[in-house]
C-alpha cells in the first residue's frame, strides 16, 4: 500500500480530519472550483498549497480533500496499480 492510498484509508477511518463538503459539491463542479481557485487550502498530502480539490464521501458525509498537483498525481499513481 502507497502512502497516498493509506491516507485515503486513514480518511475513510477518520473524516474528522478533514472539513465538511456541501452536499451540492458532489454534483457540481462550481463548489470545486471556488475551493481550489478563491481559497487557499494546504495539501493533505505535503502541506504545500493545494491546487486540486476533491470532495471524499464519508460515513459522516462529504468531506473536502485537498491535494496539490504532485499528491494528485502519486495518488493516481498508486490508484493505478491495485
Ligand atoms: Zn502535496
Amino acid at each position: 500500500m502507497g502512502p497516498m492510498i493509506g491516507l485515503l484509508a486513514l480518511i475513510r477511518a477518520e473524516p474528522t480530519l478533514l472539513p465538511p463538503a456541501p452536499e451540492a459539491a458532489l454534483v457540481g463542479g462550481a463548489h470545486m472550483d471556488h475551493r481550489r481557485l478563491d481559497e487557499v487550502q494546504t495539501c493533505l498530502g505535503c502541506g504545500q498549497r493545494a491546487e486540486c480539490a476533491f470532495v471524499a464521501e464519508t460515513k459522516l458525509g462529504p468531506r473536502w480533500l485537498d491535494l496539490c498537483h504532485a499528491c494528485t498525481y502519486r495518488l493516481q499513481e498508486e490508484d493505478s496499480q491495485l
